[in-house]
């Protein structure tokens, strides 16, 4: 792996990428599916030093959403088609197991036929068990860096063998679970990246997020070069073809990194797209990196704009629930 990653470019990254061109066709076809993106609070406890959310990051103007405004914006996601809320946060304890069981259940009544996928960071097995009960249907925690080395230097308030830990726990419970990694990350190697698809390959995700890292300008490595778009897309190919079954987004952070990042990661592997359905209001307050694409649309304007993208790279957008082909053939396992 490491042989091939160091010598990845011209021809045999076009061949890469078709060969997960034609993995993704023969497992998903041409459909992108849409999930809609709340991002329902920018306060978070834990300080890793690449996000713009960290708790040492004193410049940022924090935010809570209300269960309330959530459920709006979820009306609204609705109304525009989504069956797929991801309700991602910082680390935020505020949002305590009880509050986030009504949320969900609220969700859930309210929209029936959608699914729930919760992006909230490490909880303990009880409270992801109680989630889980309440109606959500499915996890995103990226495993960040398979790297111990990596991750204890980019987490000083986590612990590596904790993240993997808690990945095992969703899938246990039940959840769809999504891992994944960013790409370019300081110091990171080409063994480093090996290990993180080797990583994917033994969990064998339903989701896989994968982005370049890029840098934010209050945290500790704001003068870091930024991953490259080749780089991330060189891992989506291959976490195509290692996890064929897989749902894998082409990320903000590839729209961020180039104009047309996103298109290129769908015609690499990648099957899914989150448009943004947060409040406008609170948009520029969630950035995770500096210069992040879509701050500025209207939910409508996200919706149609990404449905044109779909269609100019090849594709169509499908908007449908849109579960994993892994989590399918365990349901019909179990019936
Ligand atoms: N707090 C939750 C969810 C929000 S962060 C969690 O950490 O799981 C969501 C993702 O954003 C993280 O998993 C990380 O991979 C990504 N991210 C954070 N900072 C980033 C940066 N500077 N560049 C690229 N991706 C970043
Ligand atoms: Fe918090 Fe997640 Fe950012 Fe880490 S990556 S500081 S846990 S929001």
């Amino acid at each position: 792996m490491v042989d091939l990653l160091s010598h990845l470019g011209g021809d045999l990254r076009r061949q890469l990428y078709d060969l997960a061109h034609a993995a993704r066709i023969r497992t998903y076809g041409r459909a992108v599916y849409l999930r809609g993106l709340i991002e329902f609070s920018n306060i978070c406890k834990q300080n890793c030093l690449y996000c713009g959310l960290r708790s040492g990051n004193k410049s940022l103007s924090r935010y809570r959403l209300l269960p309330e405004e959530i459920l709006n914006c979820c009306r609204e996601g609705y109304a525009l088609g989504y069956r797929t809320f991801v309700l991602q946060s910082g680390e935020d304890d505020w949002y305590t197991t009880e509050k986030l069981v009504l949320l969900i259940a609220a969700v859930k009544q309210l929209f029936p036929d959608a699914a729930l996928t919760l992006s909230i960071g490490e909880r303990d097995d009880e409270c992801y068990s109680r989630l889980y009960a309440a109606g959500a249907d499915r996890f995103l925690l990226r495993h960040e860096t398979a790297s111990a080395n990596l991750y204890r230097s980019f987490h000083p308030t986590m612990e590596y063998e904790n993240r993997q830990d808690r990945l095992n726990a969703l899938q246990r419970i039940g959840y769809q679970v999504g891992a994944g990694f960013m790409v370019g990350l300081p110091d990171q190697t080409a063994a480093d990246l090996a290990e993180d698809l080797l990583y994917l390959q033994q969990l064998q995700p339903d989701m896989i997020g994968i982005g370049p890292f890029l840098p934010h300008r209050d945290t500790p490595l704001k003068d870091e070069l930024p991953g490259t778009v080749e780089d991330t897309l060189d891992m989506i190919a291959l976490a195509r073809l290692m996890v064929p079954d897989a749902l894998i987004p082409a990320t903000t952070a590839m729209g961020t990194a180039h104009p047309n990042g996103r298109e290129r990661a769908l015609q690499a592997g990648a099957n899914v797209l989150m448009p943004n359905l947060s409040p406008m209001a609170v948009r520029a307050k969630y950035m995770l990196y500096n210069n992040k694409i879509c701050t500025g649309d209207e939910s409508a304007q996200c919706r149609f704009c990404l449905e044109q993208r779909v269609k100019s790279a090849g594709f169509h957008v499908d908007m449908g629930r849109g579960d994993s082909l892994k989590h399918l053939s365990r349901s019909l396992q179990e019936h």
